[in-house]
């Protein structure tokens, strides 16, 4: 089914938000076989909202729009769409009171301005706004459907969580699709795409589609298929064996499906064996601490750690050698290995996990360039070490430390009970 968004907002435009809502609605509309084929972002004057609104209906069954609901006079979608649909606004005597409900419990005036939001155009369904003032609209036309909502995301999410997608649903009923993320550590989409080419042509030849999705230090593979005779599971087998074939072909790096994160992923691991970790930060500079501590739970496994920036820190808070670090520098196998086993001494943790490089973008020399980065894991057992070399981009060096260390550490763990 052809379905497109429209989103509205002179600050889109001009960048300073990013249209996050746009990426969120086609993401779930995607397995509910509606597939978005256009995507426009417009100005909020009356011109471009009727124009894009009629050009939208030549083309496409259903389309969402977002902004532009606001109380503020710069917010005009309301009184445009009306005018689109040949209808007036009408005072909603439910919303109003719910307006009202909703400021005195914040202990705010109602201005004249928040009622009118609860002028809404006689011929729309509503779709309720919980958890703001601004309503959701069903508009149809010709068999058509048009809603709209709030830019605010939270409010636009709530829309379609307590009843958008269940009334979609109901009425589209659309050839449904099926896919699997597969989300792989440590390898670049090209190499994965030479080293599975036989596996990917298989992948094809029985009609399933595959993108490759990278981003630093990660791609995320997607397998998908449509059901177009209602056969889902079989779709679903389909896919299912391609990816075990993927992770038994690339078992170091496939760590996860769909929305899992690798920190949450190796926190399992961790919780499940009752095993403990903590870190010693110096290029990634707490960021490997601030993803394991985004995985809710994660103190039942997380000891700690220390961003120990300074050769000084390094020798004081995890007791490394001095003269390691005069004799080798800071970045170094010999010093990232001093540092993992400080911290799990100090912490007394079942792992720990050390990064030691040269974030760039300056501050290299030839024998160790920018993007030269030292990670280090150590157990009961041994203390194991990895040279990366990467670019010249800080936030990509951080980021690309950070997920290649708690790879290296779920790939202990996991290997050495194969
Ligand atoms: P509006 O409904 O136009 O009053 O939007 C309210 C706020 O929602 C704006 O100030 C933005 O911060 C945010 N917003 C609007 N459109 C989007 C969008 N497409 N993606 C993410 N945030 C948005
Ligand atoms: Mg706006």
């Amino acid at each position: 089914m052809e379905a497109e968004i429209i989103t509205i907002g002179d600050e889109l435009l001009l960048g300073q938000t990013i249209d996050t809502n746009s990426a969120w609605l086609a993401e779930q509309l995607f397995p509910m076989g509606i597939r978005i084929q256009r995507i426009t972002t417009i100005r909020d004057t009356r011109d471009a909202i009727l124009n894009e609104v009629h050009a939208a209906f030549k083309r496409s069954a259903l389309i969402l729009i977002t902004g532009g609901l606001g109380p503020t006079r710069d917010d005009i979608t309301k009184e445009t769409l009306a005018e689109y649909f040949g209808t007036h606004l009408e005072r909603n005597r439910e919303v109003l009171e719910e307006i009202e409900r909703f400021f005195r419990q914040k202990g705010r005036p109602v201005l004249e301005v928040n009622r009118a939001q609860a002028d809404l155009p006689a011929d729309a369904t509503l779709l309720r706004n919980t958890r703001g003032t601004a309503q959701g609209m069903w508009f149809e036309k010709d068999g058509k459907v048009l809603i709209s909502m709030p830019g605010v995301p939270y409010e636009m999410k709530g829309i379609m969580n307590d009843g958008g997608f269940e009334r979609l649903r109901e009425r589209f009923n659309s050839p449904k699709f099926v896919q699997r993320l597969v989300l792989t550590q440590g390898l670049g989409e090209s190499y994965i795409a030479d080293l599975m080419s036989d596996w990917e042509q298989s992948l094809r030849n029985e009609g399933l589609a595959l993108a490759y999705l990278p981003s630093p230090g990660l791609v995320r593979l997607r397998i998908s298929g449509s059901a177009s005779n209602g056969d889902l599971r079989l779709i679903e087998e389909r896919i299912n064996h391609y990816v075990k074939e993927l992770e038994r072909r690339l078992p170091h790096h496939v760590y996860g499906y769909d929305r899992a994160s690798i920190a949450g992923v190796l926190g399992n691991i961790l919780q499940e064996r009752s095993a403990s970790l903590s870190l010693a930060e110096s290029c990634s500079g707490g960021y490997i601490s601030h993803l394991i501590t985004a995985v809710p739970g994660a103190s039942s496994y997380y000891r700690g750690g220390v961003v120990c920036y300074s050769n000084e820190a390094k020798v004081e808070l995890l007791a490394v050698d001095s003269e390691l670090l005069k004799k080798h520098g800071a970045v170094s196998e010999e010093v990232v290995r001093a540092m993992a086993m400080g911290a799990r001494e100090r912490f007394g943790s079942t792992y720990a996990l050390a990064t030691s490089g040269i974030a760039g973008p300056n501050g290299g020399s030839d024998e160790k360039p920018v993007g030269t980065v030292w990670v280090a894991m150590a157990s009961a057992k041994r203390c194991a070490t990895a040279k990366l070399n990467l670019g010249k981009s800080r936030s990509r060096n951080i980021t690309i430390s950070s997920l290649s260390a708690l790879n290296m550490l779920r790939n202990e763990i996991l290997s050495k009970e194969l």
